[in-house]
């Protein structure tokens, strides 16, 4: 039993069938990576995924519980967090208030749904906010106006949104677009760093094939909505479906 089960998700947009049928086992502890050609149904399946996106049939069980149905809020509150495309962060706030925020909407939430859960202080969500920083190296920042951040730590401040939340899945959509390759090789070694130290399950969609090869435990590649091949890395280069899909881009 995979944290993540994705079975026969189909999703249309008017005549086009971005997601066919696609199916999706991520298991506990380990990197998923989705890979594939721009306009392959990555980011819809994501979306399915954190309700922003309904199925149009198929089910998503997160930890034993249907997510279809649940609201954004809903789904963050059972353990998943999710990194956009684009980055979303509060510009006129300080890096280290931009951590804390989603701290206490999680902790506000989690007293909502369980009135006998312990209540963390602010003091206390200002630590964790601030080992989290530690944790993507944005320590040094704290201070700072989130507007003045370079792209890549702008990036690495909204994986740290995320991860200040303590989530069992972490969902990033091209964590490293638009970084440069030193950048690029810092988040991953960020990345990797939290995945050891905290043992959180991820899935990421990436373009940049270093960053999938040096993350990934399981690849999915995915085509025309459809998942066409999911492998280790090392049967994944050089597959000839997955060849073809990317030549035919
Ligand atoms: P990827 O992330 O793999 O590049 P997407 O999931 O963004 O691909 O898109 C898959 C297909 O669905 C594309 O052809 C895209 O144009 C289309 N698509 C995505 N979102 C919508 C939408 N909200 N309405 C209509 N078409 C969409
Ligand atoms: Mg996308």
């Amino acid at each position: 039993m995979g944290i993540l089960e994705v079975q026969n998700v189909n999703k249309r947009f008017g005549g086009l069938q971005a997601l066919n049928n696609v199916n999706l086992n991520v298991q506990k502890g380990t990197v998923h990576a989705i890979i594939g050609p721009n306009g392959a149904g990555k980011s819809t399946l994501l979306n399915c995924f954190v309700g922003r996106l309904t199925p149009d049939t198929g089910s998503v069980m997160f930890d034993g519980q249907s997510l279809l149905g649940l609201t954004p809020h809903q789904i963050n509150q059972t353990g998943v967090s999710r990194v956009f495309q684009t980055p979303e962060i509060f510009t006129d706030l300080s890096v280290l208030e931009n951590v804390m925020i989603p701290a206490f909407a999680k902790r506000d939430g989690s007293f909502r749904l369980n009135p006998f859960g312990k209540v963390q202080s602010e003091a206390e969500i200002r630590d964790h906010a601030e080992e989290t920083l530690r944790d993507m190296g944005l320590a040094d920042k704290r201070n700072m106006l989130a507007s003045e951040m370079s792209r890549g730590d702008k990036r690495r401040l909204e994986m740290a949104m995320c991860l200040v939340q303590d989530p069992k899945l972490l969902l990033l959509d091209e964590p490293t677009a638009g970084m440069a390759r030193a950048d690029t090789n810092r988040t991953i070694d960020l990345l990797k760093h939290i995945g050891e130290t905290r043992g959180i399950t991820k899935v990421v969609i990436e373009h940049d094939m270093h960053v999938v090869f040096s993350l990934a435990d399981t690849i999915t590649v995915m085509a025309q909505g459809a998942v066409i091949v999911e492998d280790k890395p090392e049967n994944i280069k050089g597959h000839p479906k997955v060849r073809e899909a990317y030549l035919g881009e």
